[in-house]
């Protein structure tokens, strides 16, 4: 077999052959077949997509590029969530220590940022010291002594995912529904999670534009759940705006612990509480989501998920200090608040001018492994729908560039679009999918 065939295949509208997927997935995980190559075949599959069953072999070929994690012996019932990326999505810093502090064990594998939507495994190298390789006895041990544990890609678990996702996010590949179903569930197959809460962003701001295109994700991604036999929910989330005011890595990490803190902005918070409460549903916690946030809401006001949060930090050699103190995250050199021009209702806060706008600060990658700038990004203080008077802050940029810091605040500005009538606020979710 050559690489070089498999790719004309699929440039050719062909539907490769599960032999051929492995092939390729083995070749790219070894280094034998070279970047540019992965890089082409990935332009191939963004044009021609694949079919469910090729999806569902990508999948399990790059789960089982490294080890499989089998958890059983370590925890009863392990639980996951993933989101399929957008603008301030903190959500799994605050999610994953909650629900640990309820009694039920999570152990995720997470990414780095992807184009304009941030990953949660930069946002937490904002904490000094924090390790975000583990290797599979340390994931296990972690999980077992604290219920908890937050890794990216290792060399061990679903390699492949980690050197394709890499790639996708420099050569234009990254909204493929194939590519991200295949990334989601790889890692979490790998990563040994017996129930899974996916969640699914749809808007400007996310992979997937539409409600329509999120849900035929969703239901790949459930349904390659059910094959390898886990439980799967998939929730369908809105992202044509930030989720909470934070963009960027350690302002939003500062953002979820004052929710850890019981504060945080409403929208977050709330997007917090209906992923955890689908995730003790799954874990059997509770049966019903009231009575999962009945136990959710009293974790975040008495404490317990914040204490979780900072044996995470704790456990993986991060700086707890910053729980208590989040002045002592990395903080730029320039904070500027920009004034609203003008009063009105806000009918757009566009998410991925937003998402851009931070990369070029410095919180993204231009290019597979550029180094990133933990302190800058952006505090968006309002939501479509909101009405806002001039002259009141519509925003803050945080950049360590007098020039970049020009270029945001246009971008910014122009991000929002305002109405002489009032506006409807947007969904927080547009609908729940589960494993039929
Ligand atoms: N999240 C992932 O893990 N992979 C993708 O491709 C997109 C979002």
């Amino acid at each position: 077999m050559r690489a070089v065939d498999i790719i004309i295949k699929k440039r050719d509208r062909g539907e490769l052959s599960r032999e051929e997927i492995e092939f390729f997935v083995r070749g790219l995980t070894s280094g034998e077949i070279p970047e540019y190559q992965v890089a082409a075949w990935a332009m191939a599959v963004f044009f021609r997509g694949m079919t469910a069953r090729e999806t569902a072999d990508l999948t399990l070929a790059m789960a089982h590029s490294g080890e499989v994690l089998e958890l059983g012996d370590t925890v009863p019932l392990a639980v996951d969530k993933h989101s399929t990326g957008g603008v301030g999505d903190k959500v799994t810093l605050v999610v994953e220590p909650l629900v640990a502090a309820c009694g039920v064990p999570v152990g995720k594998m997470s990414g780095r940022g992807l184009g304009y939507s941030g990953g949660t495994i930069d946002k937490l190298e904002s904490i000094a010291g924090f390790r975000t390789s583990l290797s599979t006895d340390e994931f296990k041990r972690q999980l077992k002594e604290i219920g908890v544990v937050l890794t990216g890609q290792s060399a061990n678990l679903a390699p492949a995912d980690g050197k394709l996702y890499a790639l996708r996010d420099v050569t234009g590949t990254i909204n493929s529904i194939p590519l991200i179903a295949s990334s989601v569930m790889s890692k979490k197959i790998a990563s040994g999670a017996q129930a899974i809460v996916l969640d699914v962003k749809a808007g400007v701001g996310a992979f997937m534009p539409s409600v329509a295109e999120a849900t035929k994700l969703a239901k790949l991604m459930v349904n390659i759940g059910r094959h390898v036999e886990r439980k799967v929910v998939a929730l369908i989330s809105d992202m044509n705006q930030p989720l909470g005011h934070a963009v960027g890595n350690a302002l939003e990490v500062r953002e979820a612990i004052e929710t850890l803190h019981g504060d945080g902005p409403p929208d977050f918070r709330e997007h917090c509480l209906e992923v955890a409460g689908h995730l003790l549903m799954l874990a059997g916690k509770a049966r019903t989501m009231k009575a999962a946030r009945t136990q959710l809401e009293a974790a975040l006001s008495g404490g317990s998920a914040r204490a979780k949060f900072k044996q995470l930090v704790a456990a993986q050699g991060g700086d707890v200090r910053v729980i208590d103190v989040p002045d002592l995250l990395p903080r730029a050199s320039l904070i500027e608040t920009v004034l609203s021009p003008r009063s009105g209702c806000l009918s757009e806060v566009n998410a991925r001018e937003i998402g851009l706008t931070a990369v070029d600060l410095g919180a993204g990658r231009a290019k597979k492994g550029d180094p990133i700038d933990h302190a800058v990004g952006l505090m968006i203080h309002h939501k479509v729908g909101d009405r806002v008077q001039k002259g009141e802050p519509l925003f803050t940029v945080h950049a360590n560039d007098p020039a970049k810091l020009a270029a945001a605040r246009a971008r910014v500005l122009a991000a929002h679009k305002f109405s002489v009538k009032t506006v409807k606020p947007l969904p927080l979710f547009y609908k729940v999918l589960k494993r039929r």
